[in-house]
């Protein structure tokens, strides 16, 4: 396997540190391959995956990547293992907002902001390391604000998988070893600015697929989406998000919405529908509040 990849400016140096790679001959049990016999070597990538992730599911401090090299039987946003409810009938919604970056995503939506401070609304943001680099002062000052639980919402906003598969015409990292920088370049990011590891992950556009999903349990960290659809995708006017919010609202929701796109709906349709679900009886959560499901 040739990897034809640029090196980000987030390349760290634990990427090539724990790098090993050790041929083996497809095929081959015993006997020496023939003369002329074409060698497929699978590569090995083994990486010392605890200074990332700590809490890294994995007794000897790494990771083969190796044990994902497989091939994928599922592809979506509600796959086993992805959690998309708060686990309890209390009524309490979980609000999580996604800071996806980009050319086209790394604004900040002051409004919903302002407002989520000033009404002392707890939520959960997942944040992109594009974003973040964009909007490094105003990161650090969501994240020091104890109203505001912060998530990984990978590197370069890829759908998750290992095998490059698609969604919303985004392609998707193509490779375990790109599906693992996808979630723990953010992650390492994340910690070197706040000293804190995010345990959770939503990738771009939402999409995993199974193998995936194994590989972000491999390393404790969660896999999240959502069961109430807020602004789909910030394109929703105001009123198509106050009444997704009303009329999606249940026990334990996670509701889905975003904080990169100030002149979507998503602000003022959340500002009218909170003090309707308050009168209702919500109270607003962050997702390390209760357990998942
Ligand atoms: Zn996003």
């Amino acid at each position: 396997m040739v990897l034809h990849k640029q090196k980000t400016a987030f390349k760290k140096r634990w990427l090539l540190g724990g790098l090993l790679c050790t041929l083996f001959v497809s095929g081959c049990t015993n006997d020496q391959p023939y003369k002329g016999e074409v060698l497929q070597p699978i590569n090995r990538f083994i990486y010392d995956i605890k200074k990332v992730v700590p809490n890294a599911n994995d007794d000897f401090n790494e990771i083969d990547l190796s044990l994902f090299q497989r091939t994928p039987h599922a592809w979506g946003e509600f796959l086993e293992g992805v959690k998309t409810e708060l686990d309890t009938t209390e009524k309490v919604i979980a609000l999580t907002f996604d800071a996806c970056g980009g050319p086209n995503g790394s604004q900040i939506d002051e409004e919903l902001i302002r407002y989520l401070i000033t009404n002392e609304i707890p939520s959960t943001l997942f944040v992109n390391a594009r974003w973040i680099k964009e909007n490094q002062e105003k990161f650090l000052e969501l994240a020091n604000n104890p109203l505001f639980q912060i998530e990984n919402h990978g590197t370069e906003h890829k759908p998750l998988s290992v095998t490059g598969e698609s969604a919303w015409g985004i392609v998707g990292t193509s490779s375990p070893e790109e599906a693992l920088e996808e979630i723990t370049i953010n992650q390492d990011l994340i910690f070197e600015l706040t000293g804190e590891q995010p345990t959770m992950f939503r990738p771009g556009t939402a999409f995993f697929d199974n193998i995936a999903i194994e590989l972000l349990h491999h390393l404790s960290i969660q896999p999240v989406n959502y069961s109430l659809l807020g602004d789909a995708g910030a394109t929703y006017s105001a009123n198509q998000v106050e009444e997704a919010l009303l009329n999606g609202a249940f026990p334990g929701a996670i509701a889905l919405l975003h904080m990169n796109q100030p002149n979507s709906g998503t602000a003022k349709g959340v500002i009218a529908a909170i003090p309707t679900l308050q009168e209702a009886g919500y109270t607003f959560v962050q997702l390390h509040d209760f357990p998942l499901k």
